[in-house]
């Protein structure tokens, strides 16, 4: 669940608020964004991902918020934690933090090229689904 914005690490550059599945930030572009609706977080991490500032902590529970202190939470060295154990952006290079993501990738190019090839002929051994 989201837990906190730290608003001197903040740069307002509105990622967050652009790229929360369920909208639990608000603010206009330039602020930083208050968490408007944290009852509506899915705890899907995006937010910290996408935040190039590491100023978002999203913690572990997706049951509620469990009250992280900022200052304990930056001095354990949690904030950016998401982003850099996924090789994102600066991290990207560095042999200890590989970049998962890029292999779903191959999932995604492979069901692209099926679609592509349009529907398989015909063999008469399909699958039979309930009707
Ligand atoms: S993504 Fe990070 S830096 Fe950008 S507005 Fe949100 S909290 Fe601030
Ligand atoms: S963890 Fe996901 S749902 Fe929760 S605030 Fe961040 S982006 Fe939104």
């Amino acid at each position: 669940m989201i837990e906190f914005i730290a608003g001197d690490l903040c740069t307002a550059c509105g990622t967050c608020v652009e790229v929360c599945p369920t909208g639990v930030f608000a603010g206009a572009p330039g602020t930083v964004p208050r968490i408007a609706h944290p009852e509506a977080c899915q705890t899907c991490f995006m937010c910290e991902l996408y935040c190039r500032a590491d100023a978002i902590f999203v913690g572990p529970d997706a049951g509620g918020v469990e009250g992280f202190d900022p200052a304990t939470t930056r001095a354990a060295g949690l904030l950016g934690e998401m982003r850099r154990l996924h090789g994102w952006d600066e991290w990207a290079a560095d042999p200890r933090y590989p970049n998962d993501h890029w292999r779903m990738e191959t999932v995604f190019e492979r069901a692209r090229s099926v679609m592509n090839r349009g529907p398989a002929p015909q063999t008469g051994k399909e699958d039979r689904h309930a009707s």
